[in-house]
């Protein structure tokens, strides 16, 4: 069984008040790769430019990613995103995003890419979200994220792309964007009303929620005293949550299946935001993951004890 991603592989400038890097590898589908690696073999779909290095490629090698459909643009240039952060880390400002190859980008997928089980559409342009998406017929899940970039430049095509996904994981802030809906709860109603079975929305340092025809559930973040940088923390949740999917191809997905789902998501993102990028996930182990899955589990479970209430 395998996992194929497509979206950005790019080079982030970032700031936040804990230190900045200028340059380091980032983009929506390095930061899932690398998550979803430790559940599934990976395929990584998309252009890099003249300036992507082997140092780049050697941390998704180093978790086993497969690069084979990631194409070097000769005179191209990385996909370039740049963006800082105040003392709320919820909120950024993106200062640069920068296409460069993936601006005349054509996915032609290997055999291997096409045959996926699951397959994740990573946050770019929804046109090359929607090619891939074409040329992954026999994938039994589909998930999507996008971003309020293309809800404001490609709306029409996003919400086609949508249209045909299994599922869409998106910022709460963007789920009420798109949808044109206050609540959230409403705006959820509204992405089942357009295709898709399952919604995720991702609430930053809240954690995220899950609807689907069976129901809402609901997880913080794990909690953590230090957080250096939340770039790629949707990216990596998605990774975890798609990826647990993807390791039980037997398995019919349940409400049951996608809460647990979740957790592992959940557990993964809040390594990514503990050091700068792809830092501190391109090292994370096996056993780090299930210690942090049982720690988030005995934090948020709760016995009910009856209580006669007064009327
Ligand atoms: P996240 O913090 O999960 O939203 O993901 C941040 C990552 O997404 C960074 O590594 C960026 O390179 C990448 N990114 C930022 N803006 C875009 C965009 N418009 N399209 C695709 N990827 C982007």
């Amino acid at each position: 069984m395998s996992l194929t991603v497509v979206g950005s592989i790019a080079f982030d400038a970032v700031k936040t008040p804990f230190g900045e890097r200028p340059k380091m590898l980032g983009g929506s589908a390095v930061h899932f790769a690398l998550a979803a690696s430790f559940f599934d073999t990976v395929r990584v779909v998309g252009p890099v430019g003249e300036d992507f290095g082997d140092a780049e490629l050697a941390v998704l090698e180093g978790r086993s990613v497969e690069t084979a459909d990631i194409e070097r643009v000769a005179g191209g240039q990385t996909f370039f995103w740049s963006g800082v952060y105040g003392w709320d880390l919820n909120e950024r400002e993106t200062l640069a995003t920068e296409l460069n190859v993936f601006a005349e980008f054509e996915p032609k997928l290997s055999e291997q890419s096409r045959d996926c089980d699951v397959l994740f559409l990573a946050n770019i342009q929804p046109e090359l979200q929607r090619q891939v998406r074409d040329q992954c017929r026999r994938a039994r899940f589909v998930a999507l994220d996008s971003m309020n970039l293309w809800i404001e430049v490609a709306k029409q095509s996003l919400e086609a792309a949508i249209a045909d996904v299994d599922c869409l994981i998106l910022n709460d802030a963007e789920l009420r964007q798109l949808t044109e809906q206050p609540n959230l709860v409403r705006a959820a109603e509204r992405i089942l009303e357009m295709g898709p079975s399952v919604v995720v929305a991702k609430q930053g340092e809240y954690g995220s929620a899950l609807i689907t025809a069976d129901g809402f559930f609901s997880l913080p973040a794990f909690p953590l005293a230090d957080v250096c940088d939340p770039t790629g923390a949707g990216d990596t949740f998605a990774g975890g949550f798609v990826g647990y999917i993807a390791a039980h191809p037997d398995v019919a997905i349940s409400h049951d299946l996608l809460r647990r789902a979740m957790a592992y998501g959940t557990a993964l993102a809040s390594f990514n935001v503990q050091e700068f990028g792809t830092e501190r996930v391109a090292r994370l182990t096996a056993a780090e993951i299930t210690e942090r899955v049982a720690q988030l589990g005995r934090i948020t479970q709760f016995v009910d004890v009856p209580l006669t209430l007064r009327d």
